[in-house]
C-alpha cells in the first residue's frame, strides 16, 4: 500500500512530490510517457520567479524532478492506464500492474487540442504545430498562420511575427474571444492579418506543409492559402480520460472542486490544469501542488489519528 501516488509530471505533480516527500511519505509518481508536461513543449521560460534570466523549460522540469527525487521521491516514467476509486479504495493501474494508495494526488494536466483535418497528422512537424514557442523559429520569413480567436491564439500570433514574413489568423467566427489588450495588440500588429468567418478544412503539401485550404463559412467558397506553417491554437482539453467515472468532471472533462483542491472522492486530491482552466501557470500548478500535498499529508494525519483510536 502506497501512502500517496500522484498521477503527473508537470509543475503540479512534481511539487506535490516534492512537498510529500519531504514530508517523509515516500510518494511514487507516475510521470506519464510524455514526462514533464506542458513545460516540455517551451523553449524560454520568463516568468517563473527565480529565474531572473529565464529558463528553458525542459530544464526547469528536469530541475523540479532531480529536487522531488532529493527527498524520495519515486519517479516512474509510465502512464496511468485505469483507477478505481470505487469500494473505499484507491487503486490505481500501470498496465497489468495493479497499485493501491490511500491518498491520490490527480495533477495530468492538459493538451493543446488539435483540429483532426485529413492530413493534420502527416505534417504534424512538417508546418502543422501546436506550439509557437517550440517551432515558430523555424520558420523565419515564411508564411504562417494561426487558428483560433482565444488569447492563446493572439498571443501565439505575436510570438509568430518575430519570424514570419506575414501572420494571418484564421477564425471561425468575425469576434475574437480574446481579452481586448491582446485583440487590440494583434489588430493593430503589421504583420498580422485576419481572416474572419472561416474554418480550415485541410492542409496541403508534400514533404512538407505547403497550404491550407480554408472555407469562408458565410459564403461557403474554398480557397487555398499558400502557407509554410499552421499553428493550432483552439484550446486545451483536460487529461482526464481514465478518471471518468471515477470523479465528478465537468462539461468539458475537467475535474471538478470546489475548493480548488478536494475532489468528490475522499482521499483523492487535484491540482494544475487538469481542473484549473483560468489561470494555466506553471507557477500557479506548482502552487496548487503544494496544496493538495499539504492536504493529502492532513488527510493520512487524521486517518492515521482516527486508525490508532480505533485500536
Ligand atoms: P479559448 O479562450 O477557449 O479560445 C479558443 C479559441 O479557439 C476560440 O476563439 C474558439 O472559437 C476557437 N476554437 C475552438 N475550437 C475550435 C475549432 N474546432 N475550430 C476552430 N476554432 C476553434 O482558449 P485559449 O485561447 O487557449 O485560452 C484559454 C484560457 O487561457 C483563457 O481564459 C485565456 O484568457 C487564458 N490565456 C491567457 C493568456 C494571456 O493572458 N496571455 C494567454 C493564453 C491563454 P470561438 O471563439 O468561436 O469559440
Amino acid at each position: 500500500m502506497e501512502k500517496v501516488i500522484i498521477l503527473g509530471s508537470g509543475p503540479a505533480g512534481l511539487t506535490a512530490a516534492l512537498y510529500t516527500a519531504r514530508a517523509n511519505l515516500s510518494p511514487l509518481i507516475l510521470a506519464g510517457g510524455l514526462y514533464g508536461g506542458q513545460l516540455m513543449l517551451t523553449t524560454e521560460v520568463e516568468n517563473f520567479p527565480g529565474f531572473p534570466e529565464g529558463i528553458m523549460g525542459p530544464d526547469l522540469m528536469e530541475r523540479f524532478r532531480t529536487q522531488a527525487e532529493r527527498f524520495g521521491a519515486r519517479i516512474r516514467n509510465e502512464d496511468c492506464t485505469k483507477v478505481d476509486f470505487g469500494g473505499g479504495r484507491l487503486r490505481v493501474w500501470v498496465g497489468d500492474e495493479e497499485l493501491e494508495a490511500e491518498s491520490v494526488i490527480v495533477a495530468t494536466g492538459a493538451s493543446a487540442r488539435w483540429l483532426n483535418l485529413p492530413n493534420e497528422a502527416r505534417l504534424r512537424g512538417r508546418g502543422v504545430s501546436t506550439c509557437a514557442t517550440c517551432d515558430g523559429a523555424f520558420f523565419r520569413d515564411k508564411e504562417i498562420l494561426v487558428v483560433g480567436g482565444g488569447d492563446s491564439a493572439m498571443e501565439e500570433a505575436l510570438f509568430l511575427t518575430r519570424f514570419g514574413k506575414r501572420v494571418r489568423v484564421i477564425h471561425r467566427r468575425n469576434d475574437l474571444r480574446a481579452s481586448k489588450i491582446m485583440s487590440d495588440r494583434c489588430l493593430a500588429h503589421s504583420k498580422i492579418e485576419f481572416v474572419w468567418n472561416s474554418a480550415v478544412q485541410d492542409v496541403t503539401g508534400d514533404p512538407v506543409m505547403s497550404g491550407a485550404l480554408v472555407k469562408n463559412l458565410v459564403t461557403g467558397e474554398i480557397t487555398k492559402l499558400d502557407a509554410d506553417a499552421l499553428f493550432i491554437a483552439i484550446g486545451h482539453d483536460p487529461n482526464t480520460a481514465v478518471l471518468r467515472g471515477q470523479l465528478e468532471l465537468d462539461d468539458a472533462g475537467y475535474i471538478r472542486s470546489v475548493d480548488g483542491v478536494t475532489t468528490s472522492v475522499r482521499g483523492v486530491f487535484v491540482a494544475g490544469d487538469v481542473f484549473d482552466q483560468r489561470y494555466r501557470q506553471a507557477v500557479t500548478a506548482a502552487g496548487s501542488g503544494c496544496r493538495a500535498a499539504l492536504e493529502a499529508e492532513k488527510y493520512l494525519e487524521h486517518c492515521a489519528a482516527v486508525q490508532s483510536v480505533e485500536a
